[in-house]
């Protein structure tokens, strides 16, 4: 059984691979520097431009966790188990210091009185009159949540770099912080090469196919924060391809283009983006998804992938995802983590180059977890996307058999 091995293997003469390629590209990946301060209401998604300090220790005060009744555990040192409540302190009031052989009722968050160390949760307890008989004495210090436990005034919580998460805002918002200070979010102008190409909606002509790449390209965009400025389908002509790259490189951070990247005739990006900057043309060994362009026009990045759907998304998720999440300021490793999973398959035949399989992870009774691969390999079938919940990095040039393991990004990674 051998293991998954993500890392380069040899690559075919005139490609390049994933590494490389990736290295190259995040090399011109510019950190965005202007920032902004929202609302917390605003902020989800935004990566933080600051450091974040508690305003104050929290919880402020020891608290209950339960329910109960707040003791002095001395009290029940002895054999008496009956006891005449003197307080009662809900959550939100602060109590008067514990009258000794008395308990408090208390409530879970309610301020812990002065004099008691110890809450015994109301289930031990029971009422006879006005007494509670405690059925089991409470250690010191039991069912007491500590003052500072979570944070502590002045402390640093929160990193630059950090994307805002529910967590991120939730922790925030605990120790009063109502704004925070983001970078302004990426840009990224985006169009859809291709004249076979129709917005859904409208009726199709033999020959024509609906613009399926707008979407998932403005959806994976959308859904890492980037605001998106999409300028439609643009016909395969030089003339129109040139135009949608000035106007897409005037007002963006990025652009993106799918379709087109290939060298044939119908082909217009290499020679409009090398007439109107630079470009690179790499064939990357990795399936699908082989030709990837990088280049600048007067000075804004462009990422123009294949038009084939899938290839669109794999390319975006393997270079296009890295170079924004830098550009976005995000601190860390930018590359999805990568865990692995045993194949329910064998592979006898493996490509030459890395492949990003369309992969469903499940589990079985036992709770390991299987990779199955959606039966075509087909680039253009999008509905392998919705099977699938991940990619199977399936290593170049190397058999698997049934129960090996192998890389898989999931979605939930990729896609955040
Ligand atoms: P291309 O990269 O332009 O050679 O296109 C490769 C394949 O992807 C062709 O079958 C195109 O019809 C298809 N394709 C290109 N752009 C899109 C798009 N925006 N939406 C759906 N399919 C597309
Ligand atoms: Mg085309």
């Amino acid at each position: 059984m051998s293991d998954c091995d993500c890392s380069a293997g040899p690559v075919a003469a005139g490609m390049k691979s994933l590494e490389e390629a990736l290295a190259l590209i995040l090399d011109h990946a510019v950190s965005v520097t202007e920032s902004e301060p929202v609302h917390l209401s605003a902020a989800l998604g935004r990566v933080l431009a600051e450091t974040v300090t508690s305003r104050i220790t929290m919880p402020p005060w020891d608290n209950s966790a339960m329910d109960g009744y707040a003791v002095n555990s001395a009290d029940l040192a002895g054999p008496n188990r009956r006891f005449r409540v003197s307080q009662r302190i809900p959550a939100g009031v602060s109590g008067t210091p514990l009258e000794s052989g008395t308990l408090a009722r208390i409530f879970t968050g309610a301020p812990i009185p002065d004099g008691a160390d110890a809450v015994v949760i109301q289930e031990v307890c029971e009422t006879d009159g006005d007494e509670i008989i405690v059925g089991q004495a409470p250690a010191p210090g039991a069912n007491i949540r500590r003052a500072g436990e979570d944070t502590r005034e002045g402390q640093e919580i929160l990193a630059p770099g950090t994307r805002l998460q529910p967590q991120h805002l939730g922790l925030l918002a605990s120790v009063g912080v109502d704004t925070v200070r983001v970078y302004r979010r990426v840009k990224v102008a985006l169009f859809s090469s291709g004249d076979e190409l129709v917005m859904p909606g409208q009726p199709l002509a033999p020959g024509q196919i609906y613009n399926s790449n707008e979407f998932t390209l403005d959806g994976l965009l959308r859904a890492i924060g980037c605001e998106v400025v999409n300028l439609g389908i643009v016909e395969d002509t030089l003339g129109s391809t040139c135009a949608a790259l000035i106007k897409a490189a005037a007002q963006a951070d990025l652009v993106m283009a799918s379709g087109g990247v290939s060298v044939g005739e119908e082909d217009h990006i290499k020679p409009a983006v090398e007439k109107l900057g630079s470009l690179d043309l790499w064939k990357i060994a990795i399936r699908p998804g082989k030709p990837l362009a990088f280049g600048h026009i007067d000075g804004t990045p462009f990422i123009g992938t294949p038009g084939n759907p899938v290839s669109l998304f794999v390319t975006y998720c393997l270079f296009a995802r890295p170079f924004i999440l830098k550009c976005q300021g995000v601190s860390g490793d930018l590359s999805p983590a990568v865990v692995t999973a045993r194949v329910n398959f064998d592979w006898p035949h493996p490509d030459k180059r890395r492949e990003f399989a369309r992969a469903r992870l499940d589990l079985d009774d036992r709770g390991e977890a299987w990779l199955s691969v959606y039966p075509s390999r087909s680039s253009g079938v999008l509905s392998s996307l919705t099977w699938s919940n991940g990619l199977a990095v399936l290593p170049e040039s190397q058999p698997l058999k049934r129960g090996d393991r192998v890389g898989f990004l999931s979605f939930s990674e990729l896609l955040s």
